[in-house]
This record gives C-alpha cells, sequence and structure tokens, in this order.
C-alpha cells in the first residue's frame, strides 16, 4: 500500500471503547498461561517466518529465513541517516529523514534470477490485552507507510554485492516508538527477495522513532482549596525529560488568619510528589473476534498507571507567618529505570500522559499576636491534594534535525486547565504531633 503515508489506517480513529467486564487493573497478574501468550507479542510477528534473534531490540539485524532457505543471496542494510528525531509536536514536526542502502548479495557462482526484491516499512501496533485471547490477529497490527520495489521480473543480477538505495521522509505525525505496559507501537524495515528458484532471503531492522519538544517558558499554575484561603503557586519547566532532574517551585499564601489578638496558621510538615505515567489502550478485534467488541471499529479500553518517581519532603521550605505564606523549590526526577515513556497520543488507540501529583501536610497551630514564635499546635491536620499536565519528551540537544534551519515552531503554553479537582482531606497520619518541638520558624 504505498503511499499511504498517513498509516494506521484500521480503525483507528473511529475505535470506540465498550465497557470492560473487570476493569484491568494496574498490577501485572502472575497468570503462567498469560505469560507464555505475551512472549511473542514482544516480538510482532509479521510475515510468515520470524526468528528470535536477540539484536532485535538493539536495533540491529534479524535473521529470519523463509520456508526455503536462500543459498545465493543474501540481504543486508547501510543506514545512512542519524537516529531519526522528531522536533516538535505531531502538529508542527516536519518529520525525519531515513536513507541508507539495501544490500543484495549473489552469492553463487552464477547470476541469480531475482523473482522479486522489495522492502517495506511497516507500523506495528500490539497490544498484551487482546481482545480474543491467544489471538495473533488482535494482538498486532501492522501498517505499510512505504513500500519500495526494487527488483521484479526475473532480473538477472550477477555474483557480488548491488546497492539499491531508498530514503523516506517519515512524517512528523506519526505517534513515536512506545512500549507501554498494554500497547506498543514499533517500526520495522522488511526486505524480502525472491529467486525464481523459490529462493527467500528476508531482513528485518527494526526503526526507533523518538520526539523532541523544544522547551518554552516555564509553566505557572495556580490552585486554590476552598473552604480555606490558601492558594498554591507552582511552577515547572514546560518540558521533562524521561533522564535527568527539574526544579519545581511551589508558593503557598493565605496561611496566616489573624483575629484581633490570635492568629490561626497552617504549617507545611510534609511535601510528597509523585510522577504518574497513565496509560490507556483500546485493544481493536479482528475479523474473526469483532462480535466480541459488537463489531467492526470497536474496541475494549484498558487503562494502566504506574508511579515513575516520588519523594517526601519535610523541610526545605520557607515559612512566613507575618506575611501569610511560604515558599520553597525542590527537585523532582523520573526514575529512569522504571523505563520511562514519552507522551504520546496515538490515533492507533494508545495513549500515555504523564501528571505530577502533590500532596502537601498541613497542620493548623494557634498563637497569640504578641508572642507569634509561641505557637501551641491545635492538633487539626489536613493533606491538600492536587496534580498538574507535564510533557515528558525526549531531548533536543543530541539529534541533528535535517530540518535545523527553520524558525522553530512553538506551541502556545495553554493556562493550566481548570476542573482539576484539588482536595482537602483530614490527615490521618500519625506523627505530626510528635515532632513539633523540633520545628522552628524560619
Ligand atoms: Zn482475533
Amino acid at each position: 500500500m504505498p503511499g499511504r503515508i498517513l498509516g494506521f489506517d484500521f480503525p483507528s480513529p473511529l475505535l470506540r471503547p465498550v465497557p470492560e467486564k473487570k476493569r484491568s487493573s494496574s498490577s501485572v497478574r502472575a497468570d503462567p498461561s498469560r505469560h507464555d501468550s505475551m512472549e511473542h507479542l514482544r516480538r510482532p510477528h509479521f510475515g510468515k517466518s520470524h526468528s528470535h534473534d536477540k539484536k532485535d531490540k538493539d536495533g540491529r539485524r534479524e535473521s529470519s529465513l523463509g520456508r526455503q532457505a536462500a543459498k545465493h543471496i543474501k540481504l543486508d542494510m547501510v543506514v545512512e541517516s542519524p537516529p531519526v528525531l522528531f522536533l516538535d509536536s505531531p502538529q508542527h514536526s516536519s518529520g525525519s529523514l531515513f536513507s541508507g542502502r539495501m544490500q543484495l548479495i549473489v552469492t553463487g557462482a552464477t547470476a541469480a534470477a531475482i523473482k522479486s526484491f522489495t522492502l517495506t516499512f511497516r507500523a506495528i501496533t500490539s497490544t498484551k490485552r487482546p481482545v480474543g485471547d491467544h489471538c495473533k490477529d488482535c494482538s498486532s497490527k501492522s501498517t505499510v507507510l512505504k513500500e519500495w520495489k526494487f527488483l521484479s521480473d526475473n532480473a538477472e543480477i550477477a555474483t557480488g554485492s548491488h546497492d539499491f538505495p531508498f530514503s523516506y521522509l517519515i512524517p512528523g505525525h506519526l505517534p513515536t516508538t512506545t512500549h507501554g505496559h498494554i500497547g506498543s507501537i514499533d517500526y520495522k524495515l522488511f526486505a524480502r527477495a525472491e529467486t525464481v528458484n523459490g529462493e527467500i532471503a528476508e531482513y528485518i531492522r527494526p526503526v526507533v522513532i523518538n520526539r523532541a519538544i523544544r522547551p518554552g517558558n516555564d509553566k505557572n499554575s495556580v490552585r486554590i482549596f476552598p473552604p480555606t484561603n490558601l492558594t498554591l503557586n507552582v511552577t515547572l519547566p514546560s518540558v521533562i525529560h524521561p533522564i535527568g532532574d527539574f526544579p519545581v517551585y511551589a508558593r503557598m499564601s493565605g496561611i496566616t488568619t489573624k483575629k484581633e489578638d490570635t492568629q490561626i496558621r497552617w504549617r507545611l510538615r510534609k511535601l510528597t510528589w509523585r510522577i504518574e505515567e497513565q496509560e490507556k489502550f483500546i485493544s481493536p478485534a479482528c475479523a474473526k473476534h469483532m462480535g466480541k467488541v459488537g463489531g467492526e471499529g470497536r474496541g475494549i479500553q484498558h487503562e494502566h498507571t504506574r508511579d515513575i518517581g516520588s519523594d517526601d519532603l519535610k523541610s526545605g521550605w520557607k515559612t512566613d507567618f507575618a506575611d501569610g505564606q511560604l515558599e520553597g523549590e525542590f527537585t523532582a526526577s523520573i526514575d529512569s529505570g522504571l523505563k520511562p515513556q514519552c507522551d504520546v497520543d496515538s490515533p492507533s488507540g494508545l495513549k500515555i500522559n504523564h501528571v505530577m501529583v502533590l500532596e502537601l501536610v498541613i497542620a493548623e497551630e494557634w498563637a497569640p499576636n504578641k508572642k507569634p514564635n509561641q505557637a501551641t499546635p491545635t492538633g487539626a491536620a489536613r493533606v491538600l491534594r492536587t496534580q498538574f499536565n507535564i510533557n515528558v519528551t525526549e531531548r533536543s540537544g543530541m539529534g541533528i534535525a535535517w530540518e535545523d534551519e527553520q524558525p522553530p515552531l512553538y506551541e502556545d503554553v495553554p493556562a493550566s486547565p481548570p476542573g482539576y479537582r484539588n482536595e482537602i482531606d483530614n490527615y490521618d497520619g500519625s506523627e505530626l504531633n510528635e515532632d513539633v518541638d523540633q520545628l522552628h520558624l524560619s
């Protein structure tokens, strides 16, 4: 299907989730039969034969032979372009050029008659939660994004190595290579040559596509916590990377309420931050299992959420009760050992996004206005809970974009979306009053 560069033509945009009978939990169940069925999904099949060469993952050649192993021809590839890195958002990216040479090596003493020699660039969406258990067609979907026909009509090719250059401007709107807990997106170059004698040589090369959204201005967000007077201002970088740390600035105002002779105030006792990776995947059904989801174009939505970084802070901020506010900056990071995924929103049904969740434990205390340093805890405590969208993307620094002369395109950074529920809960932890004496005004 050459020319279908928009790709992902399968049910994609039409997919409508049907209610899942049982919400998938985020824990992986240790069901051995299920585990077995997972194995083959990690390396999606296409074509009829496929080897299990370990080199697949790190982007090198997989040896793979067809029904009749080729004795007189071999395939190889030389990649000439740098690693594929899309710059900017899917709406604004101009894509990335992939170029190389396909090599057909005729090893025999005589020329080989080639019936066909093709190369395809494919997108493969696969899931660990297929609609039909163990169904290969439900588990994996391969879409041809680009096809080259190098040889046909029994072309006579002489002994030796022959180069077939190819190049492809990979469209920048495509979702990036992603390996989530439920769904995955992979790209592969798949070459196949067949001689008139029925000898088949195959060659498969994964192509990893990354995206880097270039940093813009920091994002300021405000959260309020009625019925209290507390207002929380948080400043976060516009983009966050899977590796490395980033600063989070927080300021809370409205912490002191003064009466004629006395004051009531909130002291921040503990701040917990957490980065959540939220994955959604709509598992499509193959023709055979369509009935399970109520017809064509439907799928079953699965969700998986996990923490990919967190910490508790008990100090590090400056409290000014006279001014009624506290502020501080802390460093947060994603645990790169957890194989974090970048944000992706694929028309093939996979979506991964990230939020930073903040929880602030505040304790109420009372003090006379004349001696504000002599405070007494009232025993009341609350938990303030709120979250912020964060944009997880690769760094743009190292990649050399072929179109770098273009002026950068920045998406307008919208104001924080409303509608996040900021919560206040009663604090029912224990240790708050025990270490009150160690606290001091700073
Ligand atoms: Zn199926």
